[in-house]
């Protein structure tokens, strides 16, 4: 609308005189007129009533003979007609009629006037009062503000009055007939044009004034719009980073000040990257939507501020007294975003739809002086809620133990894992499927807390990458892995994976090459897996690091195939020594519709050039389904579990010594 009127007036303002006025601006004007008018009305038309009245006095001067009856109908029209539209003023009457009206009240004074005075017999001065008829004139095109057509109307009719008059009532010669009509009429003139002019200035103001109060009002919504834009997050239309940011300062200065308590509280959506790369970035944005809406109406009940921290994080900070309080708030927030049952079906539990991981910290509980030692806490609370199974809420309890799970004491364990030897490899057999042969070994990572007791690598390999430990504990796996089983010959080939910290971290091909060099190991007898997973095709510092390490001549294997995103393009664009398909392709093998599946990946790979190693084999029958995919190597809890060094020396010296005693038979 406000465009379109701005361009009305631009057009307005370049019309000539005798163009048509545009009808909407004309309503715009009235409207604006009239509110104005009505606030001076009433003076104006007091005013112009005792006006009226206090001619009377003149009336006593020239008409004498009859000033008695004038000044009663003096008397009678002024309060008559003040009384008549000073109510309808009160009483919002429209305007336009009560400017008739007041036409009309001049008129009729004007004209009462005229014949009253017709009846005095002193003509010399009734002449000379007539001339007074002009202030009338005034009175209707100058005093009131009436429209031109009004005015023009009003004071012609004035005019001519005094024409009839002076030609029907009035005994007076042509001289003086010649000499009043030329005043009446020029004055007529003139006011007119006058009164013209002041309505054309009025109009113009007005037009003016509101195209100032456009561009006023654009520049105030263009400015809110600017502030929204950079407080708010495009896709989902929360607060975004820079705004929660601020609104978190603002609620530690209250809690630092005056111990108002809050709460942050940190959502991650459960399995997002895996929900994305299967249906694909708009419907992940369409998920993101839908989680935000959820959260948006949960979270409204209570004081509490709701965020996009970036990708799938949100933030909610919540003023509360206490960490009950903020659990609550927090499982609310979970509860919401379960109950869309926004579909998921590519999640590895099995729940099949949408989920929330929630991590809280509530002021109180956390000392220090920062606000980050606040968020710190919340997060470790989140992979709390991660590591013991997603889908849940866990707030920071400082009274509580932390668990051997919990990331800061992974954190801990991590620091000092490989001065205290907690820290140890175990190696599973890679074996050819044909003779059955060890051809290689994956070494896999095993940590013990203090007590002794394994942690899975799921729960401490994310800990490792986040706190930057995984960098030496890489190099220490290589260097060690190298060591213990190329250094004593035990298999042809090593593999050691790798996380994509590692691989972004500039300098890696560097260190292995340095690792090598100190080892001695020729670089083709050690393999590095890279997982699918890592997303290796987006994101070139990998892809860099992988081209040095293949110039070094270590092996670079693809791990766990099939589950990521990249597949086939990355294939074209890296060339592996070896493919590693994923477990759960063979495990879905037993199904006719995955059998053909996982027959079709193989040729597919084979195709290409990629040697395969099928990883998961747990019992015979899929061993003999691989035997006749012509799959060249094969890895399983039923070919070797993974185990440490010295029972893997165990393995190996066995095998060799079983495989001399068949040759030797056989010779
Ligand atoms: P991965 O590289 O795919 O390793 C194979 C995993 O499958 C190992 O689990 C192994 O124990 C398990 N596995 C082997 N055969 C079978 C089988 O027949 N059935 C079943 N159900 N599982 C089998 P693990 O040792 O728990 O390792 C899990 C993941 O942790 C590894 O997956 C790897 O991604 C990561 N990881 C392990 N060690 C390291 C390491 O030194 N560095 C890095 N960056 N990641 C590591
Ligand atoms: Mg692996
Ligand atoms: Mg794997």
């Amino acid at each position: 609308m406000q465009p379109q009127i701005a361009e009305l007036i631009d057009t307005e303002l370049g019309k000539r005189w005798h163009e048509k006025r545009s009808l909407t601006l004309s309503r715009l004007y009235n409207r604006r007129y009239d509110a104005a008018q009505r606030k001076e009305a009433r003076v104006t038309i007091w005013l112009a009533g005792a006006l009226y009245i206090l001619f009377s006095i003149t009336d006593v001067i020239l008409i004498k003979d009859i000033y008695f009856y004038s000044v009663v109908m003096r008397f009678f029209i002024s309060i008559a007609y003040v009384l008549i539209i000073d109510f309808q003023l009160q009483r919002n009457f429209d305007l336009s009629v009560i400017d008739k009206q007041c036409a009309i009240g001049v008129f009729s004074g004007y004209a009462a006037w005229i014949w009253l005075s017709s009846y005095s017999q002193n003509s010399l001065s009734v002449s000379y009062y007539l001339t007074y008829g002009t202030i009338f004139m005034m009175i209707t095109n100058l005093y009131f503000n009436f429209k031109f057509k009004l005015a023009a109307l009003s004071s012609g009719l004035i005019v001519a009055t005094l024409l009839i008059s002076l030609f029907t009532i009035f005994n007076v010669n042509l001289e003086f007939i010649v000499a009043i009509s030329v005043l009446y009429v020029s004055s007529y003139a003139l006011t007119l044009f006058v009164n013209w002019k002041l309505n054309e200035e009025r109009y113009r103001v007005f037009l003016n004034s509101l195209h100032a109060e456009i561009q006023q009002k654009e520049a105030i919504e263009r400015g809110a719009a600017l502030l929204r834009l950079s407080t708010t997050d495009a896709l989902t239309g929360l607060a975004n980073r820079r705004a929660t940011d601020d609104e978190l300062r603002a609620l530690w200065e209250g809690w630092q000040s005056s111990r108002q308590g809050f709460a942050v509280v940190l959502i991650d959506i459960d399995y997002f990257k895996r929900f994305n790369d299967h249906y694909g970035h708009q419907e992940g944005d369409r998920c993101l939507v839908a989680v935000a809406g959820a959260m948006a109406r949960a979270t409204a009940r209570h004081s509490c501020a709701l965020g996009r921290f970036g990708g799938e994080e949100f933030i909610v900070l919540i003023r509360c007294e206490s960490r009950d309080e903020a659990g609550l708030v927090a499982e609310e927030v979970r509860h919401a975003v379960e109950s869309l049952r926004f579909v998921h079906e590519q999640r590895p539990d099995h729940i099949g739809f949408v989920t929330v991981s929630v991590g809280a910290a509530f002021s109180g509980d956390v000392g220090g002086d920062k606000v980050e030692r606040l968020v710190t806490e919340a997060d470790r609370a989140l992979y709390g809620a991660k590591a013991s199974g997603r889908n849940r809420v866990r707030v920071f309890d400082r009274n509580e133990p932390r668990k051997v799970d919990e990331d800061g004491t992974i954190a801990d364990l991590l620091r000092s894992a490989v001065v205290e030897g907690r820290i140890s490899l175990a190696y599973q057999p890679i074996r050819e499927v044909e003779s059955g042969r060890i051809v290689a070994a994956e070494a896999l990572m095993r940590l013990t807390n203090t007590k002794g007791k394994p942690i899975s690598p799921a729960a401490f390999i994310p800990v490792a990458e986040r706190t930057g430990a995984i960098m030496e504990l890489g190099r220490w796996a290589i260097a060690t892995a190298c060591r213990d089983l190329i250094g004593n010959d035990l298999v042809p080939v090593v593999s050691v994976n790798m996380s994509a910290v590692q691989l972004k971290a500039p300098g890696f091909a560097l260190s292995v090459a340095a690792i090598l060099g100190e080892t001695g190991i020729l670089p083709h007898r050690l393999a590095l897996e890279v997982t699918e997973g890592l997303e290796i095709d987006n994101q070139p510092e990998i892809e860099s690091c992988i081209r040095e390490l293949k110039q070094l001549g270590v092996q670079v294997w693809l791990d766990d195939f099939g589950t990521g995103f990249a597949g086939l393009s990355c294939l074209r664009k890296i060339d592996f020594d070896v493919v590693k398909i994923d477990r759960s392709f063979l495990q879905a093998s037993h199904a006719p519709k995955g059998a053909a599946m996982f027959r079709d990946m193989v040729g597919l790979l084979k195709n290409a050039g990629h040697a395969i190693v099928v990883e998961g084999i747990e019992d015979e029958e899929q061993l003999d389904f691989l035997a006749e995919q012509a799959v060249d190597l094969v890895q399983g809890f039923h070919l070797g579990k993974p185990m440490p060094l010295a029972a893997f020396k165990q393995v190996t010296v066995m095998e060799s010594a079983e495989a001399a005693k068949r040759s030797g038979t056989a010779r």
